[in-house]
């Protein structure tokens, strides 16, 4: 049984703005569930809800500051959660990251570095908690001075570095290093430096034992300049200490047979009962009632990443095509007005909510019949999971965990029983319409089309399998 600590700056459900949430729910549930003592690591702050109150353990003081440790669990679970409370950094309303405002927190650099240096005294039991960690297995770069700092104790835990997201790494000005107080040995090229600037990420892609990131095409990808943002050599550098596991979703959260938010559940035997939400979904959004046009679905972030701007490229063409559009997601302000415009314009065809709405994000995905997924990267997306378990077909474009989890819809692959969605290749709009049109035809051969839902439906997505993977990578390090 290995000791890991796990490091996140965000946990579902406690606090989540995106698919780092997910994981730090889920995965050490799973570890957890193969016999590892796992305990979650992430700051206090004001938003946290869905847990008890968090128990006080300890003070523990680094660099000048004294910072409470208290303990919680995860919802419904034996898994401990340990939150690094420090209220003149985290007891303010906002997100992880931004203020209430939407601005980045102007001091969370040393927001970050003060939760890095608690890790590290929380990893080699010196705040008192009588447990050492094996493995500190840290997420992003709000986690990356973890190794950095580990890597100059006696005897550290091993660690592993797992990237979510290149786009983001937690670069500040050169000036930044010395206002931190952080360790002049870790501060040259090969260490937190990059061009004269202080990098986070590259703490954890220094001096980490293993580099994952979250599906194998992924992996390959950030090697190269259009995904690894400088930082690609590095990354080849280390290749062969870089994997790619894919992320699994929650099915106890995401499971059309139980699912308490949709109209009907439903399941790959019961597939005609997905019409009942269908309907449910088009009266909710005032779209006009009717099985034979197919409804696409997209939720998500409104920003260049996930392809928002392919969509709206698209979208005056697709209200001249037979289908309906539903949207939820918020994001880009300017992406929302242009969106708004058009269900405005176009009331029978296009429906847009803005904001986040769990609830609804379930009720598209179990009425839709089409999820549109055309990211300009995505390191592996939960979306188009879900959608395939809900029988709902995802159109994405081939890259990252898209390419990895979506099989297209082919002659062979409708032959072997292998197709479960459609993928296209280019990031444009001519390449996401074409594709559209695709799963139009698709759609309209019933036999086709059902057979393709249920090689969705059947495909297994849950955590084990992810689990397994980085337990075999904790065993080898
Ligand atoms: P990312 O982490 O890049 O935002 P992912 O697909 O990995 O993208 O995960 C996004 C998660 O957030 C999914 O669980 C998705 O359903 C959820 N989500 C995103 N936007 C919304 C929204 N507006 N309302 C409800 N859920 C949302």
């Amino acid at each position: 049984m290995k000791k890991i600590l796990f490091a996140s700056s965000e946990t579902h459900p406690l606090i989540k703005t995106g698919g780092l949430a997910d994981v730090a729910g889920s995965l050490p549930l799973a570890l957890a569930e193969l016999g590892q003592d796992v305990r979650i690591i992430m700051p206090n702050y004001q938003g946290i809800k869905n847990c008890e109150p968090g128990r006080y353990l300890c003070t523990v003081r680094v660099n000048n500051c004294d910072v409470n440790l208290l303990e919680t669990r995860l919802p419904d679970s034996d898994v401990i959660v340990w939150l690094v409370d420090y209220p003149p950094f985290f007891n303010f309303p906002g997100n992880p990251y931004l203020d209430e405002a939407g601005r980045p927190w102007p001091n969370i650099g040393e927001r970050f570095a003060l939760f890095c240096r608690i890790i590290v005294e929380v990893a080699t039991n010196r705040a008192y908690l009588n447990w050492h960690a094996d493995i500190v297995h840290c997420n992003d770069w709000q986690t990356g001075l973890v190794p950095a700092l580990l890597s100059l104790e006696p005897n550290p835990p091993a660690t592993i570095f797992t990237i979510h997201n290149m786009a983001y790494q937690g670069l500040f000005p050169g000036s930044t290093y010395a206002q931190l107080n952080l360790p002049g040995q870790l501060l040259h090229p090969d260490g937190l430096e990059f061009h004269g600037m202080l990098s986070f990420i590259k703490g954890g892609l220094s001096y980490s034992d293993r580099i994952t990131t979250v599906s194998p095409t992924y992996a390959q990808e950030i090697q190269t300049p259009e995904f690894g943002y400088g930082l690609e050599g590095l990354l080849a550098h280390k290749q062969s200490h870089l994997s790619g596991i894919l992320n699994g979703i929650d099915v106890s959260v995401w499971n059309p047979a139980n699912d308490e938010y949709i109209a009907k559940p439903f399941s790959v035997d019961t597939l005609k009962d997905k019409l009942i939400n269908k309907t449910a979904l088009q009266q909710q959004l005032g779209l006009p009632v009717d099985s034979e046009t197919p409804l696409f679905g997209l939720i998500g972030r409104l920003v260049e990443q996930k392809g928002i701007d392919l969509v709206l490229s698209c979208l005056q063409e697709m209200t001249t095509l037979p289908l309906q559009f539903a949207l939820l997601g918020s994001g880009d302000k300017s992406i929302e007005y242009r969106l708004q415009e058009f269900a405005r314009l176009y009331p029978e065809r296009v429906s847009i909510t803005i904001g986040y709405d769990e609830r609804l994000a379930h009720q598209i995905e179990a009425g839709a019949d089409i999820f549109l997924m055309p990211s300009r990267f995505e390191p592996c997306g939960l979306n188009q999971m879900y959608s395939q378990c809900y029988g709902t077909i995802p159109i994405v474009r081939k890259t990252g965990g898209l390419a990895d989890t979506v099989v297209d819809a082919l002659p062979e692959s409708i032959s072997n029983g292998s197709a479960s969605g459609i993928s296209f290749n280019d990031a444009s709009a001519a390449a996401l319409i074409e594709a559209i049109k695709r799963s139009l035809v698709l759609f309209h051969n019933r036999p086709v089309w059902k057979k393709i839902q249920r090689n969705a439906m059947v495909k297994d997505f849950s955590w084990q399998n992810s689990a397994n993977q980085y337990l075999a990578l904790y065993n080898e390090i």
